[in-house]
């Protein structure tokens, strides 16, 4: 792909993580995003360039061992157990409003494949591959994005510096490549979104400013801003005949 070819939208698939009200303004007392219900026309318009469409959402446990009413602990490492890492405020728990998707969204029953995660009340994932920090335990979805052949997959969500750059990796890791919809995503905070970026460019996922630049993609113009072709020795064969001395 270094020399950019048009993808194929049949071989992809678009993945809309974690965008739940819980993550917005909407639900101030949760863990609200800035900005975080302004994703929907982007999430939206990357699925329609795309064959599949798959989702997933945190779906807590209200008796959840990370729950904590502490400002100071929140974020903080020291919640024992091997499958939850930081103390949260309670958010996401299953039925409340916040675990619902943000308004705009389909249905999860309208998603070709869908991932519900953290349900079990000693476990906290990040990342919606796995339903464990160890990534031993799949979720299923990077199984079934490769039975249908997929190649490729968007990515928005919430929130970039948690379980949007978490899923990323998992899906670059696996063998997809990954095409980051910056548009489609917000962040906790700025300095932590840019390492995020930093670091899913060094792993070498693609990253689109939206929707608009993911389609210019698909058809075989642009290269997003990856890392980018380090040689300049692709096989030019059949092109305008100019040659490198
Ligand atoms: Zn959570």
């Amino acid at each position: 792909m270094n020399s950019s070819p048009a993808i194929d939208p049949a071989r992809c698939a678009s993945f809309d993580v974690d965008a739940q009200r819980t993550f917005t303004p909407l639900c101030p007392d949760e863990l609200p995003v800035p900005e975080g219900d302004q994703i929907v026309a982007e999430l939206n318009a990357q699925a329609a360039l795309l064959r599949w469409r798959v989702g997933s959402k945190d779906a807590h446990n209200p008796q959840a061992v990370w729950i904590t009413d502490d400002a100071a602990k929140i974020g903080q490492p020291g919640v024992p157990g091997p499958h939850v890492e930081e103390h949260w405020p309670a958010h996401a728990i299953a039925g409340s409003e916040g675990f619902r998707l943000l308004p705009g969204l389909p249905h999860p029953a309208e998603y070709d494949f869908f991932v519900w995660k953290g349900v079990e009340p000693d476990m906290h994932p990040y990342g919606a591959c796995y339903h464990d920090l160890a990534e031993r335990l799949s979720t299923g979805v990077i199984e079934w994005l490769k039975a249908r052949d997929v190649t490729h997959v968007a990515v928005g969500g919430l929130a970039t510096d948690f379980c949007v750059k978490a899923t990323v990796l998992q899906l670059q890791q696996a063998g997809l490549q990954v095409l980051l919809n910056q548009a489609a995503c917000r962040g906790i905070a700025a300095d932590s979104s840019a390492q995020a970026l930093n670091e899913m460019r060094n792993a070498g996922v693609i990253v689109c400013q939206n929707a608009a630049e993911l389609a210019s993609l698909l058809a075989g113009n642009g290269q997003g801003s990856a890392k980018g072709p380090a040689n300049g020795s692709g096989n030019d064969s059949g092109n305008s005949g100019s040659t490198s001395p």
